[in-house]
């Protein structure tokens, strides 16, 4: 096999650098190692299920650089003013005392793939028998014309977690009375299709509160998105005027913003805007790419265990996999977290493997109350992981139905962060 070792150079590296490194010790010798890089909802749901249900059989460890992971999944909902920014954070406190799961907080930041190891920016070296890769996603460079990772707290993405979204949301609150909120959409295949809309509508919900004059401009370089009737019916029905979606048609594929004086140009037509959201083109996690199971932006797997094409001993989930069929959510990255647990504990301790299954719902909330959703249940084939049968909201539901629909996302919500962290 291909040596592959190569360093994470850059700048997270070295924020990475700069943390104090925990010791990490190879316990338990002699039972397999299982190394997860990634505390979202692929890497969190594979390490907890392989430590919970191999019962002390094997090693898990989980590397994650940050001690509160802050979902993306509701973040749309607190920049409308539904939930608080602490309704969004999650520790990792569970997973060692209850499961034995080694928690490192570090970035790791290169994978020898011939060695079977992974090193962590703080200087340790780990060994794997199996590594689970799920780092979610970076941006892809020079995606938009004027915009950088430098620019990001001029016109924020507020596409990872956190401290981007609650800037997002400052910025929208500061928006003068009948001033632009913008935003730059992303190409295909980027995470949670429908959430740039959702934003869309959640700021709509906050400005008509608090500045009913302003206006929303979206630079889409999509003909079609998720749920679009949906929510061009919850537009028109609750912030009538105040939306102006514009696709590639009408220039939305043409655009470049000037993060210094606040512009964006679409189409050779330059604004002034007093909040721009922009949201570029997506890739699999850097760390993906340095262990080299990626091809192109994503990267491969076999969609029977999700282990990659490149590399039988490296599984990679979520975000960060070629999905086939799926659309890249937290809910596909837990569903296939569980199919991968299931394989890797089959192939370590010989455990029963069952056939994989996948599923994944999208809820988006409109207005108050008003939820739409889409979803699907999905199986692995040769080729892909691809589509059995789906559902969607209809255009024209009661509002009853719609409340229901928004109840159901916050049941989800409770049960993939139980299944995550509980
Ligand atoms: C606005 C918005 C709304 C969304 N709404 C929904 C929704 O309603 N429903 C839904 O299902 N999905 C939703 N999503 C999508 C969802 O957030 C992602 O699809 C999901 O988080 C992907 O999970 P993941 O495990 O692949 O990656 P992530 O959740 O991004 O987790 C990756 C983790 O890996 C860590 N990491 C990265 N690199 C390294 C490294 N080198 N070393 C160690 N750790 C590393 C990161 O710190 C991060 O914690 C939404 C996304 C956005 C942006």
């Amino acid at each position: 096999m291909k040596m592959n070792r190569r360093l994470f150079l850059g700048t997270t590296a070295a924020a990475a650098a700069s943390l104090s490194a925990p010791a990490v010790l190879a316990e338990g010798h002699g039972k397999p190692n299982v190394v997860v890089i990634g505390g979202g909802p692929g890497g969190a749901t594979a390490a907890r299920y392989i430590a919970k249900d191999s019962k002390g059989e094997i090693n898990v460890t989980l590397i994650e650089p940050t001690r509160t992971y802050f979902t993306c999944f509701f973040s749309n909902l607190y920049i409308g003013g539904f939930k608080d920014i602490d309704d969004l954070g999650h520790t990792y406190g569970t997973l060692a005392p209850k499961y034995g799961i080694n928690v490192v907080h570090d970035w790791a930041v290169g994978v020898d793939r011939d060695a079977k190891t992974v090193s962590l920016a703080g200087g340790n070296t780990l060994p794997y028998d199996k590594l689970i890769i799920s780092p979610g996603i970076d941006f892809v460079d020079g995606a938009v014309d004027g915009w950088s990772l430098a620019s990001q707290n001029a016109m924020p993405h507020a596409y990872k977690g956190g401290s981007q979204t609650e800037l997002l949301k400052a910025q929208v609150a500061a928006i003068p009375e009948g001033g632009i909120f913008a935003m730059v959409a992303p190409p295909n295949p980027f995470r949670c299709p429908p959430g740039p809309y959702e934003r869309v509508s959640m700021v709509a919900h906050t400005l008509k509160k608090t500045n009913p004059t302003a206006k929303i401009i979206v630079a889409d370089p999509k003909a079609n998105f998720s749920k679009m009737a949906l929510f061009q019916e919850g537009w028109a029905k609750h912030y009538n005027g105040m939306v102006d979606w514009i696709g590639p048609d009408f220039g939305g594929a043409n655009v470049s913003v000037d993060p210094d004086a606040m512009t964006l140009t679409i189409d050779g037509e330059t604004t002034k805007v007093d909040a721009c959201n922009v949201i570029p083109a997506m890739k699999a996690g850097r760390i993906a790419e340095i262990a080299g199971v990626t091809e192109g932006n994503w990267a491969p797997i076999n969609p029977a265990d999700m282990s990659s094409t490149v590399d039988p001993d490296i599984y990679v989930l979520g975000d960060s996999a070629n999905q086939g069929d799926m659309p890249k959510s937290g809910f596909a990255a837990n569903s296939q977290a569980k199919v991968c647990a299931n394989a890797v504990r089959g192939a370590l301790t010989g455990s029963r493997v069952f056939p994989a299954k996948f599923s994944n719902t999208c809820w988006s909330l409109i207005d108050t109350n008003d939820g739409v959703k889409v979803g699907a249940t999905y199986e692995a084939t040769d080729e892909k992981i691809a589509k059995v049968d789906g559902f969607i909201s209809s255009t024209g539901e009661t509002d009853e139905m719609r409340k229901t629909t928004y109840e159901e996302s916050e049941g989800w919500y409770a049960g993939i962060i139980a299944d995550m962290f509980a």
